[in-house]
């Protein structure tokens, strides 16, 4: 065989073990975090959902604060020992859940169904303080609702009532199972299948 040949070769089976290589790994790591549930099975928290990266999840099992109740396929390897990563870990210790959601922009859509709250759009939303800003109106639960572009702009600094734009529902701080009930009208996207049967108890059942 030709010298160059052979280089040609060697290069090739370079090229070929680097394709495995990435076809292996094509679930990257950071793309492996662990729904964490309570010690009564439920999610940690829904909004924001309560994930936690491979790394935290894992010196949580080691700390033995956590029972791991499903895993991903992909495994992490030392010289001593693997370990395949967890998808779905639970708390050894309940955690008494907070009664109220962060107050977050996702939150507020949430609350307000992606949809504008004067007119019923769910295009081009933003935020919409119903008392303005300039008349001492606050960055509240209570005082800011899901608005169109069009619906915003045409209220302006104005009260609802100064604009005659009624809103559609009165804005409210909601409780997290109130978002929960929300929630299951628009679940997140790209759940891991693992973790389906722990947000989602009878999602069969409705489908
Ligand atoms: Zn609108």
């Amino acid at each position: 065989m030709l010298k160059a040949e052979l280089i040609e070769r060697a290069a090739q089976a370079r090229s070929a073990g680097q394709m495995v290589h990435s076809v292996a790994s094509t679930r990257h790591l950071d793309n492996c975090p662990a729904l964490v549930l309570n010690a009564d099975y439920t999610p940690l928290s829904y909004y924001p959902l309560s994930l936690w990266p491979w790394q935290t999840a894992i010196k949580a099992v080691f700390l033995e604060r956590v029972d791991i109740v499903a895993s991903y396929e992909r495994a992490v390897h030392s010289p001593n020992w693997q370990m395949q990563l967890p998808s779905v870990i639970a708390l050894r210790q309940f955690v008494k859940p907070s009664e109220f959601p962060a107050f977050t922009r996702f939150n507020l859509f949430l609350r307000d169904r992606f949809s504008c709250q004067y007119c019923g759009s769910p295009q081009n939303l933003t935020f919409d303080h119903v008392i303005p800003r300039r008349l001492g109106g606050r960055t509240s639960w209570e005082n800011v609702a899901t608005a169109c572009a069009p619906c915003n702009m045409k209220k302006g600094g104005r009260t609802p009532k100064q604009a005659k734009m009624p809103l559609l529902v009165e804005p409210i701080r909601p409780t997290n199972w109130q978002l929960q009930e929300r929630g299951r009208g628009f679940p997140p996207g790209h759940l891991h299948e693992s973790w389906r049967d722990w947000l989602y108890w009878d999602v069969e059942l409705e489908a």
